[in-house]
Formats: structure tokens, sequence, C-alpha cells
């Protein structure tokens, strides 16, 4: 099986991947958590960094190569949850073309109002999380990442959960979706 989990910073996206991916024994993939894990003295790690800190977004030939690389792992070969990739129409599109037929079963989207993100977000302290990048990544959100819904709209994949409530409650509603 393989889901896709889109939406925006302070979803909740990350933790409900996390949780979902160990019930149902898929990997979990996170591009965040891949560039966060990269070497930040490294030409690339260096690059990768300033870029997460100004909430914007790595390049799409960066990611689509760790992706692509990422997913063809053994502990991926039963499934897995992609949990920020694809961010871009380009990079769902490269995807689409390394899956061909076998495509995503679910695209699972947590739905949080505005309001409701910032404060989570702020309230977390990630090293990224300072208020401009914050102001930026939600913005790059609605302009590139949230237009991904349309697109897989008419597969009939898109699985849509309300992200306010109780953790486990929202693991559970995701489960019942899929
Ligand atoms: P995340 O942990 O998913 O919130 O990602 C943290 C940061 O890593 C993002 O704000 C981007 O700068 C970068 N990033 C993660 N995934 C992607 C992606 N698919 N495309 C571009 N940049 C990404």
């Amino acid at each position: 099986m393989k889901i896709l989990f889109l939406g925006p910073p302070g979803a909740g996206k990350g933790t409900q991947a996390v949780r979902v991916a160990e019930r149902l024994g898929l990997a979990h993939v996170s591009t965040g958590d891949m560039f966060r894990a990269l070497d930040p003295d490294t030409d690339l790690g260096g690059r990768v960094k300033a870029i997460m800190e100004s909430g914007e977004l790595v390049p799409d030939s960066i990611v689509i190569e760790m992706l692509e690389n990422r997913i063809a792992e053994p502990d991926a070969a039963d499934g897995y949850i992609l949990d920020g990739f694809p961010r871009t129409r380009p990079q769902a599109e490269a995807l689409d073309a390394s899956l061909g037929d076998d495509g995503l079963d679910h695209v699972v989207v947590l739905e949080v109002g505005t309001d409701e993100l910032v404060s989570r977000i702020l309230a977390r302290g990630r090293a990224d999380d300072t208020e401009d990048a914050v102001r930026t990544r939600l913005a790059v959100y609605d302009r590139d990442t949230e237009p991904l819904i349309e697109f897989y709209e008419p597969r009939g994949v898109v699985r849509r959960i309300d992200g306010v409530g109780e953790i486990d409650d929202i693991t559970a509603e995701i489960l019942s979706a899929l």
C-alpha cells in the first residue's frame, strides 16, 4: 500500500504519518527528516539547511532524486507512507512517472484552520520555525502544495480528515478511511 499524507505545516502530518505507518507496517518516508539528517557542513547539506530555515522549498531536482532512491530501498518494498513529498506539481508528476500504473492508494488530507496552525507551529519551536519562515511555509503550501489535492481528486483517492482533536481519535479516523 502507498499512502500520501498532505496538509499544511502544523496539521500534524508527521505525527499521524508515523502512527499510521507503525499500525500498518509501512515504511515512513519523510523528505523533511531526510533533509534534517544531512550534514550541514557538506555543500548540499549547507544549501538545504539555509533553504529550510527560510521556509522555501528545496529544488525539485534534489528532492525527486532523493525520494526515488529512498523508495527503492528494501524496507519500502511492501509499501510506504509519503510525508512531505510531493509538495509541487513537478514532484507529483515525477512520482507518477516512477510509480507507473501502480500509483498511490490513498491521499490523506489533514484539514486544520490557519489560526490553529500558526499557534501549533510556534508552540513546537523547531529550528526552522521562526515567524518569518512559518509565514513563508504557509504561503508556499497554499501556492504549490494545496493544488495537489485537486490534482489527485479525479482519481478518487483523496480522504479528507479533520485534523483538530485528540491525536488518538484522528489516527483512528485516518485508519478507518483507508
Ligand atoms: P517538513 O519536515 O516536511 O515540514 O519539511 C521541512 C522543510 O524541508 C520544508 O519547509 C522544505 O524546506 C524542505 N522540504 C521537505 N520536503 C520537501 C519537498 N518535497 N520539496 C521541497 N522541499 C521540501
